[in-house]
């Protein structure tokens, strides 16, 4: 069974407005077993939306289409599809009282041009709108092409959502197949290339799962997914010790996520001295509910004065170690660790450009962890422009954490 989707509106080729009609119909498919193929994104210009509806027609068995049912002279995908699959169009009793209701409620008559919206191709079936004017269209088995189902819903995000639920799923439910189950595997501190280099093998053993790579600029998703469970338990089985202490987690969580988990099992407490990356790890922390319980706090140390200031670093001995240094993170990891009273200090401190700055070139990061048992330091080259810089430091930052946590005699 093929899958398309097609969302119509001009406004979609341009950065004014997102398609997310077709990603939230892509989730919705997906809980009932069922993948999208295509999705296409096409501007209200009939020749468009006529070569995109052949197509379609010619390769796919199930096509929802979104936008274009309004009342404007800017939608006609109604008229398109009756036009390819030579269809008349009728007008539809029940669509159009629904019209005049909608406007009698609002002590206002409907403009001539709106009843064009109860028109709906012969042989096809009229869905209600309960938001609005514009009804949807569920065509089955259309002229010439057996088979196929075609769905047409509004623009409007709301308006979709709900005639999804109410009247496509309904219809749509006996072709569903059987449920998909995912196994993902967060990996952080190991680069997209050598991963896939050192998990090929294994991959390839189990080739049945179908597998995906996914790359952020902080960690890298394996996902892989199956029908059968007990073969995606197989699969970890024979990833966890090749990850090893690179796999951060599995489930829905991120790296963050772990780490937070790590220190609320472990019942500790982490403090931050930021300077690089402004407040960045701060924020990451403070995304995910509950981290209060772990996270206590940190300073923004960007300046050398915020350093001497807020966390107390002599300026002569700054001054001749350097802003950005493994010595100077090593203190201020120190320095926040016993000011805050936590159990680790994390700092970070580098040159996120541009240029570069005292001695440190673009990207150079250093990473320290204090903890109960001694100061560990990294430092990094960092790939990227400024943002990107930023970023992949707080990642780089929260796993030695994490490895330092994973890793309790090392400390
Ligand atoms: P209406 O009956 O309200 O005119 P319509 O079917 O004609 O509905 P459009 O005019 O194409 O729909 O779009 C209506 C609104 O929905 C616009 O604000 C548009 O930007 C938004 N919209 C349309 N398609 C999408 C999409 N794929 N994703 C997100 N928003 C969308
Ligand atoms: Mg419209």
């Amino acid at each position: 069974m093929r899958i398309e989707c097609i969302a119509i509106g001009t406004e979609l080729l341009t950065t004014r407005r997102l398609d997310t009609n077709s990603v939230w119909l892509a989730e919705q498919l997906a809980m009932l077993g069922l993948g999208l193929n295509l999705k296409t994104a096409v501007g209200d210009r009939r020749e468009d939306l006529a070569r995109v509806v052949r197509e379609a027609l010619d390769r796919s068995d199930l096509i929802l289409v979104t936008g274009g049912l309004g009342p404007t002279f800017d939608d006609f995908t109604k008229e398109v599809f009756a036009g390819i699959l030579s269809a008349r169009l009728v007008e539809d009793a029940a669509s159009r009282a629904d019209i005049q209701a909608f406007y009698d409620a609002r002590n206002r008559v409907p403009p001539p041009a709106n009843f064009k919206q109860a028109l709906i191709p012969e042989g096809a079936e009229a869905l209600r709108n309960p938001l609005g004017t514009a009804p949807g269209v569920f065509w089955q088995d259309p002229p010439g092409h057996a088979g196929t189902r075609i769905i047409l819903f509004p623009g409007v995000p709301r308006e979709m959502k709900r005639m999804w639920t109410e009247h496509a799923l309904p219809r749509l439910r006996s072709l569903a197949g059987r449920p998909v189950h995912t196994l993902r595997m967060v990996v952080a501190g190991v680069p997209e290339s050598t991963l896939d280099q050192r998990i090929r093998e294994v991959r390839e053993r189990h080739g049945h799962l179908d597998w995906t790579i996914l790359a952020s600029l902080t960690q890298v998703e394996l996902l892989a997914r199956g029908e059968d469970p007990a073969s995606l338990d197989r699969a970890y089985a024979d990833f966890k010790p090749l990850l090893g202490e690179d796999l951060v987690c599995t489930g829905e969580g991120n790296l963050e996520d772990a780490v937070l988990d790590l220190l609320k099992r472990r019942g500790e407490t982490l403090a931050l001295a930021e300077s690089m990356t402004g407040g960045l790890l701060a924020a990451r922390l403070t995304a995910i509910p509950g981290a209060s319980e772990a996270f206590l706090g940190g300073a923004t140390v960007y300046s050398a004065r915020a350093k001497a200031v807020l966390l107390g670093l002599d300026p002569a001995t700054l001054a001749a170690e350097g802003t950005v240094s493994e010595a100077t993170s090593r203190r201020l990891a120190e320095a926040v660790r016993a000011k805050v009273g936590a159990t680790w200090g994390l700092a970070v401190t580098g040159n996120a450009g541009p240029g570069t700055e005292g001695d440190a070139s673009l990207g150079a990061v250093f990473i320290a962890v204090a903890g109960p048992t001694g100061t560990e330091s990294r430092s990094l080259n960092l790939p990227g422009d400024r943002a990107d810089v930023q970023v992949r430091a707080t990642a780089g930052a929260l796993d030695l954490l994490r490895r330092g946590l994973n890793l309790d005699q090392k400390y």
